[in-house]
């Protein structure tokens, strides 16, 4: 029998983020008193105004299909906020609404790479990434970034001639960086001189801590070469009503429709008119929001710290905290018997896939191995902090009893 399965999906490995959620979600299912910090989804409830905007939706009998590109008053309501908020002289034809930020990463990778191009990826990087250039027949080269600034010569060595996109990923997930005007200034500059095309993902733009949020596509000549990728998930805590969107020129954005037309036709038709809502209604909860989430941060950081884990920089924005995992706790993890170093089945799999097994069948605490980021994320954990104070507490509580035995 010929092989079942596409190169292209064999070169793919499964998302590291939504398969720890999954251990976590069915070991709740069976009863286990999970502290689960792997995923990046806002625990708060969605907004009211924004549901009764939704329940309003299917009382009209607003069920149905809508244009493929997103219905024209969340267009233009999109196109508003990035003149206003970004400083992007956007008009609705160049906004595309999408059944997630995650399905407009793969439609804008769809839409311009041929096979062989090649995307330049910082990393630590958002495990979909690389899986969204492979996908699409491109080629990831990965470019150290961690908590240190990206500069020109930085990208030039390794710009080649098939290097086709740049991916930027500020507030960050994992690390939480954030960055400031004169790394993006030098990396568009950079993009201008070679003539690369962005993709930036600003899902996290509003959650930040201090700082001041900046888009790329905002820098002169980069407005004709910028994929804004955006969604309401984080923002508004809107993860399962699945929408997104992506500001582009208008040629890129056709081609995305021409894929959405193919595909997913469109995102959810309630699911826009919620979306409409939250960006036109009061933005008071995100405030609230994030204010909650700035005392997360303080916490889960404080206390990693204390247990020994490394944190540099502090995280300024999304929800995550990306920490190296200290020697004492690699070797308490490695004593255990059935993570001993002797089972063959366990060589050649990076430690903290290892440490974050141990955690998870030791202390029931869920978190997200460091190297599904890149090998820059070796020896690291993400804890994602849209959990409780509680939860934290305990969570750290686990983590601690379990170091010091
Ligand atoms: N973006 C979130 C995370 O990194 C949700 C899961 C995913 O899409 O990877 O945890």
């Amino acid at each position: 029998m010929r092989r079942m399965l596409s190169s292209r999906v064999n070169a793919v490995r499964e998302s590291a983020t939504i398969r720890m959620s999954a251990i976590a979600r069915e070991m709740k299912r069976a009863g286990e008193k999970v502290l689960d910090f792997s995923l990046g989804e806002p625990d708060f409830d969605t907004p009211a105004h924004i549901c009764e905007a939704a329940k309003k939706a299917m009382d009209e009998g607003f069920t149905h299909y809508t244009a493929s590109a997103g219905i024209p008053e969340l267009r233009e309501a999109i196109a508003e906020k990035m003149r206003a908020e970004n400083g992007v002289d956007a008009s609705a034809e160049n906004v595309i609404v999408t059944p997630g930020a995650k399905q407009a990463i793969f439609e804008a990778m769809l839409s311009v790479l041929d096979e062989g191009d090649e995307v330049i990826l910082l990393e630590p990087a958002w495990v979909s990434f690389e899986a969204a250039v492979r996908i699409a027949g491109g080629n990831p080269k990965f470019l150290r970034r961690k908590e240190k600034s990206v500069n020109y010569e930085d990208l030039r060595a390794v710009v080649t001639e098939k290097t086709k996109m740049l991916v930027v990923n500020s507030p960050n997930n994992p690390v939480g960086y954030v960055m400031d005007e004169r790394e993006l200034r030098e990396i568009a500059e950079f993009a201008c001189d070679y003539n690369i095309i962005v993709l930036s993902d600003e899902v996290y733009e509003k959650i930040i801590y201090g700082k001041k949020h900046v888009s790329i596509a905002s820098f002169e000549g980069m407005e004709e070469r910028t994929i804004v990728v955006n969604g309401f998930s984080k923002t508004y805590a809107m993860t399962g009503w699945r929408v997104g969107y992506a500001v582009a020129p208008i040629e890129i954005v056709s081609a995305m429709t021409k894929m959405q037309q193919h595909s997913a036709t469109c995102a959810p038709s309630i699911s826009q008119r919620a979306a409409l809502a939250a960006l036109k209604g009061s933005q008071e909860c995100v405030a609230e929001m994030v204010a909650e989430f700035k005392k997360r941060r303080d916490l889960i950081v404080k206390r990693l710290l204390k247990l020994g884990f490394s944190c540099e920089p502090m995280p300024e924005g999304a929800f995550y905290v990306f920490v190296g995992i200290p020697a004492h706790a690699l070797t308490a993890a490695f004593g255990d018997s059935e993570a001993s170093e002797g089972d063959e089945k366990r060589k050649g799999v990076a430690e903290d896939i290892i440490f974050a097994e141990w955690l998870l069948r030791s202390a029931l605490v869920v978190a997200t191995p460091g190297s599904a980021f890149g090998e820059a994320g070796r020896n690291h954990l993400r804890f994602s902090y849209a959990t409780s104070l509680e939860n934290i507490a305990e969570g750290m509580e686990r983590l601690e009893n379990l170091l010091s035995q």
